[in-house]
This record gives structure tokens, sequence and C-alpha cells, in this order.
């Protein structure tokens, strides 16, 4: 579904990524852990697009998504979606909740239901907010509300991947939990990818078939999600483990 290969990235004469290389097949939840600065949101922002990489490929459906003749085309970027751990800066605060989900339909009419209202009714349902959650403005919600209609927008436009970075991290840990369970019965349900970034190993464990190891720039370990955890082979993720376990 996605690949990177041999990315980087440097902001001039700072290198923040090198030589990148991931696989992320459909229905696949592929954890990045890492500490502050080690790159993650970069590399997220480059997976859909946001931010062009210095070096390297990024193939999605195996079409190079960097070839401007494909990045002009509108119907490749609803299929990568992105939801931050900044749930109100994310959403404009002058727009309902219904108008936020409507909003990349307009932006994607190819995307557009037949039925809107009825639609959005449905994504509202889908994941976990009440009918009357659909006309508050952003901050009429409460943080783990915010990031439920942060969800809903990201699926309305049926995305092969959501980037996921630290989604839940300003939430308390019971609204935490309960989010992370609606990621995974999303998943079941729709078949669509992750890539869950976070600095918190657990939240990464929870969720993860795969996971990719970022220090400095670099992907340290990158594997199937037990082979990571229970056999890391590198000293750094080592470290990481053992700070948790
Ligand atoms: P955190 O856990 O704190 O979110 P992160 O792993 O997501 O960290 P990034 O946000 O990817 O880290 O940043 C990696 C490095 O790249 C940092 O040193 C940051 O200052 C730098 N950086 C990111 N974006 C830019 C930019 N637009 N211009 C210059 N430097 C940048
Ligand atoms: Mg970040």
């Amino acid at each position: 579904l996605l690949q990177m290969k041999n990315v980087g990235k440097s902001f001039g004469a700072l290198e923040v990524l090198r030589d990148i290389d991931l696989t992320l097949h459909k229905g696949e939840v592929l954890g990045i852990v890492g500490e502050s600065g080690s790159g993650k949101s970069t590399l997220g922002r480059i997976a859909i697009g946001l931010d062009l990489p210095s070096r390297g490929e990024v193939l999605l459906n195996g079409r190079d998504v960097l070839k401007p003749d494909a990045r002009e085309k509108p119907a490749e970027k609803w299929r990568m979606q992105m939801v931050f751990q900044d749930s109100l800066a994310a959403l404009d605060p002058r727009y309902t909740i219904a108008d936020s989900i409507r909003e990349p339909w307009v932006a994607f009419p190819g995307r557009h239901p037949a039925n809107p209202n009825a639609a959005i009714d449905d994504l509202i349902d889908a994941v976990g907010l009440k009918p009357e959650h659909k006309d508050r403005l952003p901050h009429q919600l409460s943080g783990g509300q915010r990031q439920r209609a942060c969800i809903a927008r990201a699926i309305a436009v049926e995305p092969d991947v959501i980037v996921l970075d630290e989604p839940t991290s300003s939430l308390d840990a019971t609204v935490q939990a309960q989010i992370l369970a609606l990621l995974l019965r999303l998943r079941s349900e729709r078949g669509i990818s992750y890539i869950l970034i976070s600095h918190d190993i657990g939240v990464v464990r929870t969720l993860s078939d795969k996971i990719g190891v970022l220090h400095k720039g670099r992907m340290v370990d990158f594997g199937a999600a037990e082979d990571v955890l229970n056999n890391p082979g590198n000293e750094y993720t080592q470290h990481l483990m053992s700070a948790v376990l």
C-alpha cells in the first residue's frame, strides 16, 4: 500500500530523517515510537504528502506520489488523512462539527456521498458522538469528543491510510483507552491502515502489527511488533523498553 525507500529530510543544514525504509500493507497498523525531536511528525507529514522529502521515494500503491503528475491529481490526496494531537487547532473554530466533517467532501468532490446529511449522522454515530454534538463548535466539546470528531472527519473520505500523530497524548488515561478502542474497531470494520505515532510505547503496543523505532532521524528497529518488543535488536530500543517494562 505505502512504501518509503531511502527517504531523507533536511531543514537547511539540519538532517532530520535519514535512510528511512518502510512498508505498510492494507489493514496494517504501523506504530512509530521515538523521543521528542526524533523526526516522527516529519515522517508522518511526508507519508501523507504534507511535506516533501529531500531524498528518496514515497510510493502509494506502487506509484511515486512525488512525481508532479501524481501530486496534482486530487484523487491521490484523499487516500491519506492525518489526525493530530491538538484537536482544537486541527478543527476550524468557525465551523460546526458537521461542517468540519463535510469540508473534505467539498474539497474532493469525487468523495461526496449520495446523502451527505445521513452520512454525517452515520459518522457521528460510528465514532461514538451524540447527534447533539453535530451543531456544536469545536470549543464546545471536550478534548476526547473533539478527537472523535477529527477521526470522523478523517474517515469521511474513506482513506486508505490515516496517520495519527500523538492522537491521545493530551487526553487522560480513560479517554485515551476509549479512543484507542475506537481506532481498533474502525480498523476492523473499515480495513483502514494506520501509522500511529507516539512517544508512548504502551499506546503503540496495544494497536500495532509492526513497530518502527526512530532515534535521531534513523529507523533503528523495524519489524513485526512482537519481534521489536520481545527481541529489540538495537541498543536504543532495549533502552526504550527497559524504561516501561
Ligand atoms: P515530538 O515528539 O516532540 O513531536 P518529533 O519526533 O515529532 O518530536 P519532529 O517534529 O519530526 O519531531 O521534528 C524533528 C526535528 O526537525 C526537530 O529538531 C525539529 O526542530 C525539526 N523541524 C521540524 N519541522 C521543521 C521545519 N519546518 N523547519 C525546521 N526544522 C524543523
Ligand atoms: Mg511530533
